[in-house]
């Protein structure tokens, strides 16, 4: 594919990329801010795309928060939003749960490995679950769990789903519950694959680590739910009735962000160096996917002079 077009410094081409799209699609992380700090010119940049009446649509792979949190996050920063132009990838495994998966009762409860973010999505979608945040599931594993999960008796029969996030607190026996169900015959979900979670310019274990093992003893792939995954475009696009061709989607990760842009067709990609990938990511010849377009920083965007 082409190499993308560079915008900064380029008012011209920066006028022309923001006359192709109506909709507007922002990664988080590495976009907006990296951990707690909000980059320089941004609540100014958003500004700047609502008042040329771009709709703007927060997506992120981020698992641990509820949209509220999110909301809370955003607000902190500074930034306005509503809590409906959220989406995150909590409330999307939720929601496919509730809207898509549709699993009759009572077979519809929810093991999570994850934090309190999918937890209170789950509750909003009136979504009953178990394993999460429980105190009493952040131990050492004992023969007696060995015996019960083997016989059955430590497991919750009405389990249909197994939702795997980003969990501080993975363990063996978390991780021997969720095989359990699987092998039972649960669904296998996953918030998000991201391999790692850059933290202050370094990188730890993502959701997609947690996953992993998951992924090896069962011999199974999950349905994934948030980027580049399309069961969040397709979610996306329904709840926001957009059209892909005037959508773009912004980002900092090829393997997240541009993909999931790229694959799901959208009229354009563009591309922040204020994150995880480099020029040289894009550049290269095996390199998962690339962007239509570029930029040093959002904030570059605010060089428009219409
Ligand atoms: N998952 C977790 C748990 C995170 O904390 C982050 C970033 O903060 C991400 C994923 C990546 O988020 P984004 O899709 O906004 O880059
Ligand atoms: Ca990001």
């Amino acid at each position: 594919p082409q190499l993308p077009k560079y915008l900064t410094g380029n008012s011209a081409a920066i006028d022309e990329f923001l006359d192709k799209f109506d909709v507007f699609l922002l990664d988080c992380d590495g976009v907006l801010w990296s951990g707690d700090h909000l980059f320089e010119g941004i609540v100014e940049t958003l500004e700047l795309l609502r008042s040329k009446g771009k709709r703007i649509v927060f997506v992120t792979n981020n698992s641990t928060k509820s949209r509220p949190d999110y909301q809370k996050k955003l607000t902190a920063m500074g930034i306005p939003s509503n809590v409906e132009e959220i989406f995150a990838s909590a409330y999307s495994s939720a929601i496919y749960i509730s809207r898509i998966l549709k699993l009759p009762a009572p077979k519809n409860k929810v093991f999570v490995i994850g934090e309190s973010g999918i937890e209170s999505e789950l509750r909003t979608e009136g979504v009953p679950f178990i394993g999460g945040t429980d105190p009493a599931l952040r131990r050492d594993i004992t023969p007696e769990d060995f015996a019960g999960l083997a016989d059955g008796s430590l497991l919750d029969l009405d389990v249909g789903v197994v939702l795997a996030g980003l969990d501080f607190h993975i363990n063996y026996l978390k991780l021997s519950m969720g095989f359990q169900y699987i092998r039972r015959g649960a669904k296998f979900l996953a918030t998000n694959l991201d391999s790692t979670l850059p933290v202050n310019h370094t990188f730890f274990p993502g959701a997609g680590s947690i996953t992993i093992p998951l992924i090896n003893m069962s011999g199974q792939n999950p349905v994934a739910l948030g980027k580049p995954s399309q069961a969040m475009m397709d979610a996306i696009e329904g709840k926001f009735q957009l059209d892909r061709a005037r959508t773009c989607m912004v980002g900092d990760r090829l393997n997240t962000d541009i993909q999931f842009g790229v694959e799901g067709k959208l009229g354009g990609t563009l591309a922040v160096l204020t994150g995880v990938s480099k020029k040289e990511h894009w550049e290269a010849e095996d390199a998962v996917a690339v962007p239509a377009f570029y930029v040093d920083k959002l904030s570059d965007l605010r060089d428009a002079t219409k």
